[in-house]
């Protein structure tokens, strides 16, 4: 379905997020591929019956996890990377032998109105119905009993998926996210971190769920850091980022005016500019940011950068404990014992050192948050674990009943003693 239809895909995606085709290929398409081909290669193993160790009572039985389909699952997507995060727990759903019920975002209207089109062209209609639709086709949904729901959204929506599928005790896997911090440590290459950095918040317009939401630093770095991103950016998308093919929109109006409403009082340092007809936000530095403004408040999930000084990494690891667990925490430093301290005095769905994003790349690695960033995970083998049933088998032999004698009454000191 990918294959055949890639060029449709890629236009569906041009069209919600002014996604160019190579950056279409490298963030959606290529991922859900590997993911396809990784199933197709490891289902047997993934799915064979997983023998477990024995004790002395069950040495001449057979112990095992059977890996059963959880039934009927539904998958709601999320808009800004469409295509992926909506199809790519599907693989691993279908993996596991579940039906699913395909709820793509009705914000990126294009690709969910193509996935309608294509998804019953290829799947079985009764057994992986795509729902279109906004917030009463969901509610309805959410009405209805499933063996799991699979959610990739915002936090808030999250409890409302939460509350509706307590009514049913249906267990739910929560993507959401979050403020993800990036502390960039005086001893390290700047020149490197803001390359990283560059990358990592701009792609997709700042609209990542694992985009490193604001940085921290020491005084000292800040100048040499701002520095090394306005040349990264003119690299990168040239002297106008508006009329880069490789720099994207924001995906509607109502973002767009939720963005710039952060903006509002913030001192730019780079950047700034905007327009309202075609969503474009240029990408912005925000410097002397109050850790009490609006824009400290909230995930940003756009193209702002705002960068927070700290005396030392102690006051950076004290301000990142003060906010919520986030989806992903980035630490550069050339000394790894700062990185392994700030992992081992903080927490995060995930965490990249001196890098960003890509640990969301290595597929052994689970993918998911903790407390608000979410709850459970996914990604190659995970995704496969999160939609079966492990369900524990004991087949006993009928011999040896001798051994038996210890757990059957009547009970007796010199049963013990024996
Ligand atoms: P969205 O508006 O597309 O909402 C996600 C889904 O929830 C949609 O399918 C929508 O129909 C449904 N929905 C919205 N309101 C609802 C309601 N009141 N009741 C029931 N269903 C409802 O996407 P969004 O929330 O704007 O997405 C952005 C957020 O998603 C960000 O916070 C981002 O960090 C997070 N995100 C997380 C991941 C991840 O893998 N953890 C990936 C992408 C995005």
């Amino acid at each position: 379905m990918i294959n055949e239809n890639d060029a449709e895909i890629r236009k569906a995606l041009i069209a919600d997020l002014h996604k160019n085709e190579l950056s279409s290929y490298s963030y959606e398409i290529m991922g859900l591929l590997g993911e396809i081909e990784m199933a197709l290669d490891n289902l047997p193993e993934w799915a064979a019956p997983q023998h477990v160790k024995k004790n002395l009572l069950t040495i001449a039985d057979d112990a095992f996890i059977n890996h059963e389909p959880l039934g009927v699952v539904l998958v709601i997507g999320a808009w800004n990377y469409p295509l992926v995060v909506c199809l790519q727990p599907v693989v691993g759903a279908i993996a596991a032998g579940n039906a699913v019920v395909i709820k793509p975002s009705e914000v990126s209207e294009h690709t969910s109105k193509l996935l309608g089109k294509i998804i019953p062209q290829y799947l079985d209609k009764d057994l992986y119905p795509v729902v279109n639709g906004g917030v009463p086709e969901t509610t309805e949904l959410l009405a209805e009993r499933f063996d799991h729901i699979f959610y990739t959204g915002n936090t808030a929506v999250g409890k409302i998926i939460m509350s509706a599928a307590a009514k049913y005790l249906t267990p739910v896997t929560l993507e959401l996210g979050g403020k993800s911090p990036c502390y960039i440590d005086k001893d390290c290459d700047i020149d490197i971190a803001a390359r990283r950095v560059t990358w990592g918040k701009f792609v997709n317009c700042g609209q990542t769920c694992i985009a490193p939401d604001y940085v921290l630093c020491e005084k000292s770095v800040q100048g040499k850091l701002l520095e090394r991103i306005k040349e990264t950016l003119k690299e990168y998308y040239g002297e106008n980022p508006k009329e880069s093919s490789d720099y994207e929109r924001i995906i509607n109006k109502r973002h767009f005016d939720r963005i710039l409403a952060l903006l509002e009082g913030q001192k730019v340092a780079i950047g700034g500019q905007h327009e309202e007809k075609t969503c474009y936000i240029e990408p912005t530095v925000l410097v002397d940011v109050k850790a009490d403004s609006k824009i400290m408040q909230e995930e940003i999930f756009g193209p702002l950068l705002p960068i927070i000084t700290v005396q030392n990494v102690d006051e950076a690891i004290q301000f990142i404990n003060q906010k919520e667990k986030p989806l992903a925490l980035y630490a550069f430093a050339n000394d790894k014992k700062i990185i392994k301290k700030i992992i081992s005095q903080t927490s995060s769905g995930g965490v990249t050192g001196n890098d960003v994003i890509m640990h969301f790349t290595v597929v052994e690695l689970p993918f998911g948050g903790v407390g608000h960033s979410g709850m459970g995970a996914y990604h190659g083998k995970h995704t496969f674990d999160t939609f079966s049933h492990k369900r524990a088998c004991l087949i006993k032999s009928l011999g040896m009943e001798s051994a038996n004698k210890l757990r059957y009454p009547p009970y007796s000191q010199k049963k013990l003693d024996w």
